[in-house]
């Protein structure tokens, strides 16, 4: 069965995917009354046993995330526990109690934990006691409290609060200690094992080790059951590789399937139910194709423990459950299916909105994801027994339909929820139904581990969308707490209102179009696409592939007489565009944004070949130009349209307008060739300058191709002129050139130093000069941050596009107690690398832009190995290919680098917290400002570092690259850049020159406004 066929609905259109929702009517009208009846007896039964409340229903009630209190606790739950040295245990503490009202919290709630919680967090020490004075006057209480921050016993009384706060929502600590209170509290279970995914071979091994073990524990607990009566096991892909990933299919096979097949063993062969827990979207696919294959595994024969959990969220959902019951069907094996409405729901927004997706691959309402839910419920049902269906919710009226559904048809069905919740629901169905299966997803593992999982069912279940929320809230009448999704969809069948499609998520241009590389026919067309670029004879003025150092293309250097001519071409045009104001030009700089996009394959493949991108960069490079363009288009219309009137006395009018300056000369680098070459000439095109535009050396084809799609947008061609060549040569001479009123720089700071002083030596009209240029790039971790974000970060930061970004990270500074275990793990994240062609699709890097690139890297090696410490080189392929393997290195400190160096190595910087103020100001002495990262939990760490080492773009907790046009914009200060920043609302300013106009209206003989007011 292939399954990538699925792919085509991934992004379907939202109200064509509703439709088919609607048509499949999961319930008749009948139906439909009866399931409500039933769930708001439930909704009343289970409000009336408060008692029974879950701990995530008790501590939400109470501390709300819209309260200060509920996020401060939050905050505090997810990291305090891994922060393991005081100082900055005692920092996040004061930073998120201080403030808090704890006060209003105390002695609120029946529920024994939130009690625990609120006087832990007061401090009591003794956790449930408040003496004395605490009870007579709780706000002074709470605030001598809150001064006392940072002695000893604060620290302790708030560490075991969350501890306690933490265990209510895992089983155990230990498998053992988890069956153990299964068995007292008669819970039938699923266990999961807690973590973060893997991002190391060690992380994946250790994982495998964990679910072996508790496989075996809980096969042995469960002997003799059978899948449907004993517990069972749930199991992330993501946690048994850290390339579980649909562009590293091959390394699955190879390495994460393995491991499964190897822990699958152990279920069958102990019978237990071994579920493969679902993740994102992007995996889908992939996890499907897992699940057929272990479906005709030989060594799982009869065994019928199999399963899979499946979003509803998901549009592909009902679809899944169709092919889910064909691969019973021909594989002969039962499959045990849970259905869940999905966890992720937040973050595949976000992804598919940064992504530029068509639509989503999920729904943006509620209620369509519970319709969804219903519909593949009940192709769920009607597939048993070939599917034995595992319904998970919490939600009422989800549990009764399902219930309902089952019944009628006679199938035998098992409902799910999660440990610390819908307790008083279930219990409700119990009564209500007469008995049901039920099973709890009980969490296991430690603290640390926990603490993700507790947010997100924080965050989940604090939704003001989510049935839990409206359960809790005893101003909601039942009957409005159940809703029915088909009347709600019938109702209301759009998309949210407030989430476009993420092509339309800006207000006055479109957001540019991505490729989903986790689809596989789109990846092929893009491989194809740079296998198309064609070798050609090679010569003096050939452009080699650093890839392979085939030619591709020749660029002959332009002449001085070219130079001349284009000057005097582009100057007599530039008028007539002046002329045309903002609105006349935002047509021709849109279409250059379609006509970008429309051409996209193409314009990968040659970026890939020219300059060595790997396809992800390459998209994302075409989507950058085309932004720019869009971008700039809407700020000419709003910024170069009619003169601003401004205010002044009766009698006279004054307006200021911005107009072109000119002939601007545009200096690109080869590192973003599209994108900033394509964003410079727009700016100042938009600004209503002629441009002469001389791209870098090394991809010269690829402007010439972007200057043939201006053209083809529409642009005259004397407005454009592409001059080949060096900068000593061409670069200088338009720079030097009379003729020339502005210059667009982004390239090295020595250029830039070079560029100012040819300017500054020229008689005649002062022009100005736009520099970007490069960075030494810092990211300050503290002991707050989590590993795994951390390590994600900088492995993106620092050798994403092979280092070779102005933004790339450079120094990653780590505190002395958790230096090593950050370090340990971006060794193992290395490994997993992949150096190579970069038009494959599983390579991350590819290599670097010509032999100068390499020997300076080279160079830079030597003496790391002479004068640091090398703690992980990764090998670079050999052949013909420019490539170099990504570094590691410790140094003693910012003093060590002069100068940015441009490749994939990345310098760490252990430091003692004590010293932060020494170390980043060590940094900031460098003299440059253009990219600063910062992971940490506590808020007044980020403003410190950002106050230390300012920057023209600081991030935090997150990668230190991929500014996107409009949203954030790109440029430092310092040596890295003059302002103002490409893609932010100032850039064209310095294009234009200003002109004011005063009108003395009464000169004619008075003032007519004034005179009919
Ligand atoms: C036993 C069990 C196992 C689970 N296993 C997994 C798993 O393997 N993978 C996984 O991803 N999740 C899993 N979950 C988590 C599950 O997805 C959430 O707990 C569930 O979505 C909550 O749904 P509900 O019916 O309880 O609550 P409801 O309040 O009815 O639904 C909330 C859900 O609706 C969806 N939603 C919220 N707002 C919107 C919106 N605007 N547009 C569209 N949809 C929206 C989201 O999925 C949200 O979680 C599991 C849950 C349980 C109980």
């Amino acid at each position: 069965m292939t399954f990538d066929d699925l792919d085509v609905r991934k992004h379907q259109d939202e109200k064509e995917a509703v439709r088919s929702l609607l048509a499949a009517s999961p319930l008749n009208p009948e139906e439909r009354s009866a399931v409500r009846a039933e769930a708001e007896a439930l909704v009343r039964t289970a409000r009336r046993s408060a008692r029974r409340q879950g701990v995530v229903e008790g501590f939400l009630q109470e501390f709300s995330l819209g309260t200060r209190e509920g996020l401060a606790l939050m905050c505090l739950a997810e990291a305090l526990l891994r922060t393991p040295d005081e100082a900055t245990r005692d920092a996040l503490i004061a930073e998120k109690i201080g403030p808090a009202d704890w006060a209003a919290h105390l002695g609120r709630s029946d529920n024994l934990f939130v009690n625990a919680s609120t006087w832990g967090l007061m401090l009591t020490g003794k956790i449930i006691e408040v003496d004395e004075e605490a009870r007579r006057d709780a706000a002074g209480f709470v605030k001598r409290l809150a001064n006392r921050v940072g002695e000893p016993v604060i620290r302790a009384a708030v560490a075991q609060a969350i501890r306690i706060m933490g265990e209510q929502f895992v089983l155990g600590r230990t498998i053992e200690a988890a069956l153990k209170r299964s068995r007292t509290e008669g819970y039938l279970c699923s266990f999961d094992m807690l973590g973060e995914g893997a991002r190391t071979a060690a992380d994946a091994e250790r994982y495998e080790a964990s679910y072996a073990a508790a496989i075996e524990a809980v096969g042995q607990a469960s002997a003799g059951l059978g899948p449907e009566a004993g517990h069972g096991v749930s199991v992330k892909l993501s946690a048994l590789s850290p390339r579980y990933e649909a562009v590293q299919e091959a390394r699955v096979w190879s390495e994460l399937y393995p491991r499964l097949v190897r822990l699958a063993a152990i279920a069958a062969r102990r019978n237990i139910n071994f579920t493969l827990d679902a993740e994102e979207a992007d995996r889908l696919t992939l996890s499907l194709k897992i699940l057929e294959r272990l479906a005709s595994e030989d060594v799982l024969a009869n065994w019928t423990g199999l399963g899979l959990a499946v979003q509803a969220y998901q549009k592909r959902a009902p679809e899944v459950i169709h092919r889910l019951a064909a691969l019973a069907e021909t594989s002969g094996r039962r499959l045990m299916v849970r259905l869940v409405k999905g966890a992720y729901w937040d973050t595949e927004i976000k992804k598919a909105q940064m992504a530029g997706r068509d639509d989503y691959p999920v729904y943006t309402t509620k209620a369509a994801t519970d319709l969804s839910y219903l519909t593949a419920a009940k192709a769920l049902i009607e597939a048993s027994p070939r599917l034995y269906g595992q319904f998970a919710t919490h939600n009422a009226h989800t549990l009764a339909a399902v219930h309902r559904m089952a019944k009628s048809r006679g199938v035998k069905i098992e409902h799910q929820r999660l440990h610390g919740m819908g307790e008083a629901l279930y219990a409700a169905a119990d009564d209500l139904y007469d008995g049901i299966t039920l099973r709890a997803y009980a969490p296991v593992g430690g603290h640390e581990d926990l603490l993700p999982y507790l947010v997100r069912r924080l965050l989940e279940n604090g939704a003001n969308t989510s049935f839990v929320h409206a359960l809790l809230d005893e101003r909601i009448a039942c009957e409005d707490v159940v809703v029915d999704p088909m009347s709600a969809v019938e109702a209301a069948p759009d998309r949210h209102p407030r989430i476009p499609p993420p092509r339309h998520l800006y207000a006055d241009r479109l957001n540019s179009r991505g490729v989903d590389l986790s689809v596989a026919p789109e990846r092929d067309r893009l491989v194809k696409a740079a296998r198309a670029v064609r070798p050609v004879p090679g010569g003096p003025d050939a452009v080699r592939s650093p890839v392979d150092r085939i030619a591709i293309g020749r660029a002959p250097e332009a002449t001085e007489g070219e130079i001349t001519a284009a000057f005097a071409a582009a100057r007599r045009a530039q008028k007539a565009w002046d002329g045309l104001r903002g609105p006349g030009r935002a047509p021709i700089l849109n279409a250059m944004g379609d006509t970008l996009e429309a051409h996209r394959d193409a314009l990968v493949g040659l970026l890939v070949r020219e300059a060595g991108k790997t396809l992800q960069d390459a998209v994302a490079e075409v989507r950058e130009a085309a932004d720019f363009c869009r971008y700039y288009a809407a700020l000419a219309v709003r910024q170069f349209g009619p003169p601003l009137e401004l205010e002044g006395p009766a009698g006279e009018t004054n307006t200021l307008e911005l107009r072109g300056r000119g002939v601007f000369v545009c200096i690109s680098p080869w590192n973003f060739p599209l994108a900033i070459f394509t964003g410079q000439i727009a700016a100042a095109l938009a600004a209503g300058n002629a441009v002469l535009a001389k791209p870098a050396e090394q991809t010269p084809l690829i402007a010439r191709e972007a200057a043939r799609l201006f053209y083809a947008a529409g642009l005259d061609e004397p407005l454009l002129h592409v001059l080949f060549g060096r900068g000593e040569t061409v670069g200088s001479a338009l720079v030097k050139n009379p003729h020339t009123d502005g210059v667009a720089f982004t390239g090295g700071t020595d250029t830039a130093f070079a560029i100012n002083q040819a300017l500054a030596a020229r008689r005649g009209p002062i022009v100005p000069l736009i520099a970007e240029t490069g960075g030494l790039n810092g990211l300050f971790v503290d002991t707050t941050a989590l590993r795994e974000q951390v390590i994600d970060d900088v492995m993106v930061s620092a050798f994403g596009s092979a280092g070779q970004r102005c933004s790339s990270l450079r120094v990653l500074f780590l505190p002395h107690d958790t230096a090593d275990l950050i370090i340990e793990g971006l060794c193992g994240a290395m490994d997993a690398l992949v150096v190579g062609d970069p038009a494959d699709p599983r390579t991350d890097i590819g290599p670097v832009i010509d032999e100068a690139a390499r020997a300076a890297l080279e160079v830079h090696l030597a003496r790391l190995h002479k004068e640091a410490k090398v703690v992980k080189v990764l090998p670079a392929p050999g052949g013909e290919g420019l490539f170099f393997g990504p570094v590691l290195a410790e140094i003693s400190g910012p003093d060590f680098l002069d100068r940015e160096v441009f490749g994939p190595i990345l310098h760490v910087v252990r430091y003692d917290p004590a010293d932060l103020d020494r170390v980043a100001g060590a940094l900031s002495a460098r003299g440059y400002g253009l990219s600063l990262g910062i992971h940490s939990r506590i808020e007044g760490f980020a403003e410190r570092v950002r106050d230390l080492a300012p920057a023209g773009n600081v991030y935090i907790n997150r990668s230190i690259i991929g500014a996107v046009v409009g949203v954030q914009p790109f440029g430092g200060e310092g040596l890295s850049g003059t302002g103002p920043k490409a893609g932010g609302p100032n850039a064209l300013l310095r294009y234009a020159v200003e002109r004011a106009l005063s009108v003395n209206v009464a000169a004619q003989g008075g003032d007519p406004k004034l005179l009919s007011l």
